[in-house]
């Protein structure tokens, strides 16, 4: 009997992980057509000063809306757009995105030249040869300042590659562009690596944020991160911030930049517009 429940446990895990194929390859398809059909978007998170509740900048995030299956995540769809490699014209025209919308910002007012886009960059991306030459190109196109645009790789896809990494990051630094590292803290890096980083930004993982003000002892991984920030000369941004709990946490251990659900959600590029419009001073919300 147990030999029998044995089996058709294995026979329903298998079943599940063909399903599993049969839509990633289905999806793999679909998501080849996404962009000339019109069905990738952009949406917009604010990142705030944790002193003032300034908006200083956005992070771009990537929705996939399928005529076929729906809404999907980027947790889904983006791993099967880095295995095929669709990702890198997906990529390549997020970035264009992001910089003609940072162009139009900063021509709209004189006062807005500080604001920062940040683009998410998967390692598929990083690696391609040339990787250097399309941002480079992008930038010159969009005429926007190279230190307005940042990139973020992942600490886990930093890890997978480590000396590549570094030298495509060495070589992106001198186009002027910010970079960050993403997820920080569920990677596993080493600190002498972190120093041989040119790296501009830590963001903290948001796992680490939503324990905070929970327990005692649950901002350690927290301070540590801000400590090395520090030390390294790394300005650190903390994401997943979902409660005012965790921003005065945060506040009080000295991070100066938060993103979140507690600000905002990710939302709309009119929404986007809307806010730096009414010039939004979030902690006096
Ligand atoms: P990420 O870069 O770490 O982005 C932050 C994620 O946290 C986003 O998920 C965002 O919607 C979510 N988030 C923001 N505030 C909160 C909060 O208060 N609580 C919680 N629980 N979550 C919050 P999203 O949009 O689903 O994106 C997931 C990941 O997909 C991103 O993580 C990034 O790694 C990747 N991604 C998104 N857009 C792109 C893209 O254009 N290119 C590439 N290569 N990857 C992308
Ligand atoms: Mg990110
Ligand atoms: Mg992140
Ligand atoms: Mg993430």
């Amino acid at each position: 009997q147990a030999k029998e429940r044995g089996r058709s446990r294995v026979e329903t895990f298998s079943l599940t992980l063909q399903h599993n194929a049969t839509k990633r390859a289905q999806m793999d398809v679909a998501l080849r057509f996404a962009l000339d059909r019109d069905e990738l978007s952009l949406c917009y998170q604010p990142k705030v000063s944790l002193i003032d509740g300034s908006v200083l900048g956005f992070e771009l995030l990537l929705r996939w809306r399928s005529e076929e299956y729906g809404d999907i995540p980027p947790s889904e769809f983006i791993p099967i757009a880095e295995s095929s490699g669709i990702i890198i014209p997906i990529g390549l025209w997020v970035l264009e995105q992001a910089c003609w919308q940072l162009n139009r910002w900063q021509s709209e007012a004189g006062d807005r030249n500080h604001l920062t886009v940040a683009v998410n960059v998967s390692m598929r991306q990083l690696m391609q040869p040339s990787f250097l030459s399309d941002v480079a190109e992008i930038l010159a196109r969009t005429g926007i300042a190279a230190s307005s645009l940042e990139l973020e790789v992942t600490e886990t896809s930093a890890m997978a590659n480590p000396a590549q990494t570094a030298e495509t990051m060495a070589a992106l630094k001198t186009l002027g562009i910010r970079l960050a590292l993403d997820d920080f803290g569920t990677g596993y890096s080493s600190l002498a690596y972190l120093q041989s980083l040119p790296i501009d930004v830590l963001k903290i993982d948001k796992t680490f944020v939503s324990h905070l003000g929970k327990q005692q002892n649950d901002d350690a991984i927290v301070r540590l991160i801000i400590a090395l920030a520090k030390t390294l000369h790394l300005e650190i941004v903390a994401e997943g911030v979902e409660n005012k709990a965790q921003m005065h946490e945060l506040q009080k251990l000295g991070c100066l930049i938060g993103q979140g659900h507690y600000f905002s959600p990710p939302m709309k590029q009119h929404e986007a517009e809307k806010l730096l419009r009414a010039n939004r001073q979030f902690l006096q919300a």
